[in-house]
């Protein structure tokens, strides 16, 4: 069964760090004219139930997906799982320790900012939805709420941004295990906003061949955060890879500018990607 219409294939929810709940991005997307969108929690499975409802009242397509952090010496590389088998033992296990990792980290980080700053733990839990992957945006948050910062883009620039000393790593398989995290649970593997980074730095093509072997399928080279010239080797390295290349919005509701629908995917990536898919269903109208 083909799709009809583009795809808006990244987005968040409050099961991670997305300010709206699964159904309501699935709604708005209906609302926004889209033909479908892929939820893409990072590392949770946690809001597929909600959206597959949603998407189905709805009559508009879904792709259950996940964003996994995974890592590259200190850089951090997000690799998108479209159709896993949310229920797959490994996958499973692997996004359960990012996640409790991410909360022993974010303990941490909060413990470290109130020697200068007066916040507490439970100024973070005020802004975490119950079993939400915790993140900076819900460090960021309670900033906001405390006056210390003015938003969540100038919380990111300010305190917690790692020259400030504050933030630290979390747990994260490389990005080849990811890779093949995601392929072995069934689903399909592509490379999140690899020209993203604020210093122009982009995953290098020794790197990507790695991925490529691994399993990769693609490249999301369409989003709103690749800057002109990430964009530009991003689209250069799925050209030299041959593969095919998503757009996405990265929709996180009010807590990023990034628009739902801002950036799409052809209607034939998003086949091509349910015909390799094994993992799960999509829900098509
Ligand atoms: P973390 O994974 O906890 O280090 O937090 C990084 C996440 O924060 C990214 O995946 C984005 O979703 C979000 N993020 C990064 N920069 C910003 C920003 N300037 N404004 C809002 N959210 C951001
Ligand atoms: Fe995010
Ligand atoms: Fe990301
Ligand atoms: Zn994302």
């Amino acid at each position: 069964m083909a799709v009809h219409g583009r795809f808006d294939l990244h987005t968040h929810s409050t099961a991670s760090d997305g300010t709206e709940p699964p159904g309501t991005v699935v709604a708005q997307a209906a609302r926004a004219g889209l033909a479908g969108i892929a939820l893409t929690d990072h590392d949770s499975t946690a809001g597929w139930a909600d959206a597959i409802a949603a998407a189905r009242r709805g009559g508009i397509g879904l792709l259950p997906g996940v964003e996994l952090s995974t890592r590259s010496g200190w850089r951090s590389v997000h690799m998108l799982g479209y159709l896993v088998d949310p229920a797959d033992a490994d996958l499973v296990a692997e996004t359960d320790r990012i996640r409790t990792s991410r909360l022993r980290r974010a303990h941490r980080i909060v413990e470290s900012i109130s020697v200068d700053y007066a916040i507490t733990w439970e100024d973070v839990v005020a802004q975490t939805a119950p079993g939400a992957t915790v993140g900076r945006p819900h460090i960021a948050d309670a900033l906001v709420a405390l006056g210390i910062e003015p938003d969540r883009s100038a919380a990111f620039a300010g305190v917690l941004h790692p020259r400030r000393g504050y933030v630290e790593p979390h747990h994260a398989p490389t990005p080849a295990d990811g890779v093949a995290l995601i392929r072995a649970a069934g689903g399909v593997p592509v490379l999140a906003h690899p020209g993203a980074s604020r210093a122009d730095w982009v995953i290098p093509e020794e790197e990507v061949e790695q991925l490529v072997d691994a399993g990769l399928f693609g490249i999301e080279v369409d989003h709103p955060e690749n800057t002109s010239g990430g964009g530009r080797v991003a689209a250069r390295l799925a050209a030299r890879f041959a593969l095919p290349i998503t757009g996405s919005s990265d929709y996180h509701g009010s807590g990023k500018p990034n628009r739902l629908g801002d950036r799409t995917t052809a209607p034939e990536v998003v086949d091509a990607i349910i015909a390799q898919a094994t993992g799960s269903q999509p829900v098509l109208p």
